[in-house]
């Protein structure tokens, strides 16, 4: 249920109705936009007497929300969420305008690896830097990750660059490890992984959200609301594609599902083309497609020599592939009125 207020009401009034609510065992989201203020009311709504709130001197309005996600619903929240991500020196904002490119190798592999791709995706105007540490990989035999020594040599390429970190978190266990991590990624194999999601929203870290490649938009948002009942709203839900009939292509990246993320839900939504497409020359076309369809942000892997990768180099572009890529992205946000932050 949200409550539309009047505008310019005192803060005491309102803190007095929020009160009210509270008493009845439900929780109140507030959202102050430009133009309106409104509480979110989360919990069972059923016994609220909506007329009676209704004639309360300081109310506009109050509807209710159908749909099962509440915090992450637009309705809760009129205006973009903007994710801001900073570090010494550097700041990633994402969302309400603001455009962020999230690039990097599929997995860490060695210093000279996430060093080298970190200061060429830099160059060509990437706003984070992406690598795996712990990494989901479908046969046991193949390349896990570096683990805890991925993760420093992350920290090296921070160090080096300036560029916020975006790492994937398999386990609960490792958490401590991804302290300094920037923006900690949920993987599409841990989309419903839900003990996860409770302890990601208790963390206050930035959570980047990918969709499972089996999951429906609706589940992809009760994902998210997970995250954001524990307390946590800095979320960054990311479309990579899902399993369909059609094999010419790794996954379907589900194009649609970026207007629909936007038109129900505040969230800042990113686009990842490498692993929707599985093949290099598509994530140009598909970076071009999202931006169109209303993305904030895209997620590319880039790896300094693919053919030799650990993981993923099928899809991973070449700096200066990239580089051609962003040239393109850039003249796109130009004309789309989007900043490229950095
Ligand atoms: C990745 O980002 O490298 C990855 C494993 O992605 P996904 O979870 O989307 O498959
Ligand atoms: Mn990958």
């Amino acid at each position: 249920m949200i409550v539309i207020l009047k505008q310019n009401v005192e803060s005491e009034k309102i803190d007095k109705l929020v009160g009210r609510f509270e008493d009845m065992g439900l929780s109140c989201h507030h959202s102050t936009g430009a133009h309106t203020t409104i509480l979110g009311i989360i919990g069972d709504t059923s016994r609220v007497d909506i007329d009676a709130v209704r004639a309360i001197e300081i109310v506009e309005d109050v509807k209710r929300v159908s749909e099962p996600y509440k915090a992450v619903n637009r309705k809760f929240q009129p205006d973009d969420t903007i994710i801001s991500v900073k570090t010494d020196g550097f700041e990633s904002k994402l969302g309400g305008g603001f455009f962020g490119v999230i690039a990097g190798p599929c997995s860490v592999e060695c210093e000279e690896q996430i060093v080298s791709v970190a200061r060429r995706v830099k160059k060509s105007g990437a706003t984070m830097l992406r690598g795996g540490a712990f990494k989901p990989r479908t046969s046991p035999y193949s390349f896990q990750g570096l683990h805890a020594e991925g993760l420093e040599l992350l920290m090296t390429a921070k160090r080096e660059t300036g560029l916020p970190i975006v790492s994937e978190i398999m386990d609960l266990s490792h958490f401590d490890l991804f302290r300094d991590v920037d923006v900690i990624q949920v993987g599409a194999r841990n989309m419903q992984n839900f003990e996860m999601l409770k302890a990601l929203g208790r963390s206050g870290k930035p959570i980047l959200l990918k969709r499972g490649m089996a999951n429906t938009i609706e589940e992809f948002l009760m994902s998210a609301e997970y995250i954001m009942s524990g307390g946590n709203d800095r979320i960054i839900l990311c479309e990579r594609g899902i399993r369909t009939f059609e094999p010419m292509t790794r996954n379907t990246l589900d194009i649609s599902a970026v207007p629909v993320l936007k038109h129900q839900s505040h969230l800042p939504v990113v686009v990842d083309p490498s692993h929707a497409a599985g093949i290099p020359w598509l994530v140009e076309p598909l970076s071009k497609a999202s931006i169109s369809a209303g993305a904030d942000g895209l997620m590319i892997e880039v790896h300094n020599n693919p053919s030799a990768a650990l993981s993923d180099g099928a899809q991973s572009l070449t700096p200066a592939q990239f580089d051609g890529v962003m040239e393109k992205v850039k003249a796109q946000l130009l004309f789309e009125g989007k900043k490229l932050s950095s």
